[in-house]
């Protein structure tokens, strides 16, 4: 099923030569922002010498730190008054970013998420309940408004409050849920605790995951406990919210919308690009924007291309599951580790359950504490012992250090609504 198939389906020569032409305008109607100005000032870059699509390359790049630095309007494109809507992303310390929204933007990010829902087969039947927070972050709003654009009947739900969504979920015959892995593995064992099995019980179907990256894992998981599909979704504020990338239903990889965004993935000590399929740091250029037009944003997310054609039909190209941050990566004892890697291995692992949190205290010690399964533990002290040791060791085969594990009753670890706080790093370093 497509939502707009002429465009969903148009042939790579097509594509490029729409997108070069949205590059072109984007330039011209970024020129005037003082930040843009003074970066082509300083390469002596005049709007006029993008001439293909590689000339992406001669532009600078934008940086998270360029929108805090010019908060709150330094990066306006259009005068205030044609600005529509606001919505901000935070940061870890100081400033959020302010990201405006034309009438035009507004729409543009609808569109995009309804091409994304019909894309894994959601029609005007289908009744949606959103478990995102609504407010200033992008996450709820921009996919309301694409299930509206659908027709379909929405429930502005927000996240948590288990009792009310299952409520909802069974009086309206929720059919699609929008949630954040860490909540949906939460509402999973909500469910089993009050013995109600999605698939007798429910009518739900399938779930948008997004706003936290995970792992192939924790999808299984989310699926066998819910009792639906699973679909990825891309999305960051800076690029309208979600509906950037969605999965198709093959589930293997996430077509992204290149009519509206230019990709290129790099390697992000060098900046130079990494070869197709390799892995790297997405950057993205908008080529529909209007109230915020961004050149080739560092999005931080490491990830890579598929450029591979996808059975379902459609010509965007797909990018694989995000595997980490370029900026959130921890280093223990001189080593690596993007917490994704630790995820995997202990969802893999039979008897533990869906939350689990990382310490590191002492500069050389990384502790984890996990829960257990609800059926994980048989009362044994010495079985107890063995499952941490067992642990303990695959994470030193993956990770290469070894950690301490202690596993703990289910329900003892803080849970989290929104986005999971999974690390908590308090090294004096
Ligand atoms: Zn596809």
């Amino acid at each position: 099923m497509f939502w707009d198939q002429q465009v969903e389906t148009a042939g790579r020569t097509e594509l490029e030569r729409l997108q070069l032409h949205r590059l072109q305008e984007t330039v011209r109607r970024v020129a005037h922002i003082p930040f843009y100005k003074q970066k082509f000032t300083e390469s002596g870059l005049k709007t006029g010498d993008i001439r293909s699509l590689d000339d992406v390359r001669r532009l600078p790049f934008t940086t998270s730190a360029d929108l805090r630095a010019n908060y709150p309007t330094g990066m306006l494109a259009v005068p205030l008054d044609d600005a529509l809507r606001l919505h901000t992303s935070s940061g870890t310390t100081g400033k959020p970013k302010a990201l405006f929204f034309s009438r035009k933007d507004v729409d543009n990010a609808a569109e995009l998420c309804a091409r994304s829902f019909v894309m894994t087969g959601v029609t005007k039947k289908d009744v949606f309940q959103n478990m995102m927070t609504y407010g200033l972050f992008t996450g709820a709003l921009v996919t309301h408004y694409g299930a509206e654009k659908v027709g379909c009947l929405v429930i502005p739900a927000g996240p948590g409050n288990s009792e009310r969504q299952l409520l909802l979920m069974q009086d309206f015959r929720t059919t699609f849920i929008h949630v954040t892995p860490s909540y949906a593995l939460y509402l999973a064992t909500f469910l089993e605790k009050h013995g109600i099995n999605p698939r007798r019980d429910l009518a739900l179907k399938k779930a948008f995951v997004g706003a936290e990256p995970y792992t192939e894992q924790t999808r299984l998981k989310i699926e066998q406990g819910l009792g639906l599909d699973v679909y990825n979704s891309y999305g960051l504020s800076e690029m309208n919210g979600p509906g950037v990338a969605f999965e198709c239903e093959r589930k293997n990889g996430m077509h992204l919308w290149e009519d509206h965004f230019l990709i290129e993935i790099i390697n992000p000590k060098t900046g130079e690009p990494v070869l197709d399929g390799e892995s790297g740091e997405l950057v993205m250029t908008t080529l529909c924007r209007e109230a915020m037009p961004l050149l080739r944003y560092r999005t931080r997310d490491i990830t890579s291309i598929i450029a591979e054609p996808c059975e379902c039909g459609r010509t965007h190209r797909r990018l694989n599951r995000i595997t980490g941050r370029s900026d959130y990566m921890l280093i223990v004892r001189g080593v690596n580790i993007y917490p994704q890697q630790v995820e995997r291995i202990l969802m893999s692992q039979p008897g533990i359950g869906s939350n689990y949190g990382i310490h590191l205290q002492v500069l050389y010690e990384m502790t984890g504490r996990v829960e257990l399964a609800q059926t994980g533990f048989d009362g044994q002290v010495e079985h107890l012992m063995s499952l941490q040791n067992h642990l303990a060791e695959k994470l030193r085969a993956e990770i290469l250090i070894k950690p301490q594990v202690r596993l703990v009753q289910p329900g003892t670890l803080p849970v989290s609504e929104g986005k999971a706080k999974r690390v908590v790093d308090n090294r004096k370093l």
